[in-house]
């Protein structure tokens, strides 16, 4: 008996994870369907604190993953190693990761994913909402006035501005010609890099009961609203696919045709990058290859990718921005919530930034887009959670286009950065 239920449970634990999660989806939509259509509400409230769990480790695990990620992210571009060409690649990645937020906004606002499903009872996060509308005061409310307070409140902006300016000043302490300054920020960085590595294996563990929560928590939608939801589910994913489609042919073709490159050329070339992100849904497990590309196929320099594209892969992250933009609608819509001009900026603004804190790895993403979540008013809980759980339900399938759109706006930086600096080897371009 024992040895079968640790069979099982050994079992559970080597089973892939995502294929896990969308079970758990599968399973709770499938339930929640049959005893809708049976009329039977009654194991809403037992199964109801399963999900709740979930939520709550969500929660607990928000500040501390970005707080860490974030003075990772920004403190690894090194100011010694910057300069012009570095500068030029933050530029680069501040602007294009500007455009896929905004595709992903248009999108998501011209499709409505999430409209169909009837989550409304989010009124304080209506309120909330409604309470952040102007817009200079939502660019003054992103300097703390004290980041301990904004940290102990979950007030994601104002942690984020923080922290950029921590990791910067970590970059620069680093970098000191003083031999005890720059131990003492070797230290610091020893010590957040720790503290990330930490988080990323607690991430891992509440991952682990993922399956679970999503079961309970698509349970709940599907025995509340039937089998409607699955076409909210169907609409999500098209929106996203369709903005990551337009950051390409709209961004990089034009990006392409502005440096005198044939974008066909361009997608041809950056085929291999793109599966093999698609496929491990992770920036950095493809950095061999984006760089193989990049030197081999598209005639970059060493000197110019060796710096773009593992920065990239760290920092610039266009597919997860185009995401975050989608998703977070799809939730707002789904909870009934109408966001206003203070809210969209503020997605814009988290969005952007919270991309740099976006580790290259698998289901990275979907962690920022709590801190998205929050920033705008509707913190994980109740229906926002519900509707978190059905995203998070297919997560893998989104991962996978968004990282592909992630190396891809990387190599194209490394392509952009060393034509302008007249590097290209052209002779790889027909
Ligand atoms: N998986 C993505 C990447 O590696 C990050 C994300 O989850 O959005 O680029």
């Amino acid at each position: 008996m024992s040895d079968s239920k640790s069979g099982i449970l050994s079992a559970y634990f080597r089973a892939n994870l995502a294929k896990r999660i969308l079970i758990g989806l599968i399973l709770g939509s499938i339930f929640g369907i049959v005893m809708a259509y049976l009329g039977n509400k009654t194991l809403i409230p037992y199964l109801q604190p399963f999900g709740d769990l979930f939520v709550r480790l969500l929660k607990m695990i928000i500040v501390p993953i970005i707080v860490a990620s974030l003075i990772m992210g920004t403190s690894s571009i090194s100011p010694s190693k910057l300069g012009r060409v570095g500068g030029k690649a933050v530029l680069f990645y501040f602007l294009t990761t500007l455009a896929a937020i905004v595709i992903g906004l248009i999108c998501a606002f011209i499709f409505k994913p999430g409209s169909g499903l009837d989550l409304s009872d989010a009124s304080v996060a209506v309120t909330k909402a409604a309470e952040q509308t102007q817009i200079s005061q939502i660019l003054l409310n992103i300097v703390p006035t004290n980041p301990i307070e904004s940290m102990a409140k979950t007030d994601i902006l104002p942690i984020i501005c923080f922290c950029i300016f921590f990791g910067i000043g970590l970059a620069f302490v680093r970098d000191s010609e003083d031999e005890r300054i720059k131990a003492a920020g070797e230290v610091v960085y020893k010590f957040f890099d720790g503290v990330s590595e930490i988080m990323f294996l607690v991430v891992k563990w509440v991952m682990q009961y993922a399956p679970i929560g999503v079961f309970a928590l698509m349970f709940v939608v599907f025995n509340k609203s039937g089998a409607g939801a699955i076409t909210s589910l169907l609409n999500v994913t098209f929106t996203l696919y369709l903005g990551l489609f337009l950051q390409v042919v709209l961004v990089y073709c034009g990006i392409c045709l502005l440096i005198g490159l044939k974008p066909l050329e361009f997608l041809k070339k950056v085929r291999p990058p793109m599966l093999m992100a698609f496929v491990t849904r992770s920036s950095n497990a493809t950095l061999p290859i984006s760089m193989e590309t990049a030197d081999e196929d598209m005639g970059v320099p060493k000197g110019i990718y060796s710096f773009v594209l593992p920065v990239g892969a760290t920092v610039n992250m266009n597919g997860t921005t185009v995401y975050l933009g989608v998703c977070a609608l799809f939730i707002a819509n789904a909870c009934g919530v109408d966001l206003s001009v203070g809210n969209y900026v503020t997605i814009v603004l988290t969005s952007i930034l919270a991309a740099i804190g976006t580790a290259g790895i698998p289901g990275a993403g979907a962690i920022m887009l709590l801190l998205i979540l929050q920033s705008i008013g509707l913190p994980v809980e109740g229906n926002v959670a519900i509707a978190y759980g059905m995203i998070l339900g297919i997560d893998a399938l989104l991962d996978m286009g968004r990282t592909s759109m992630n190396v891809t706006g990387d190599v194209i930086a490394s392509v952009w950065v060393a034509k302008t600096e007249g590097e290209l080897d052209e002779s790889k371009w027909s």
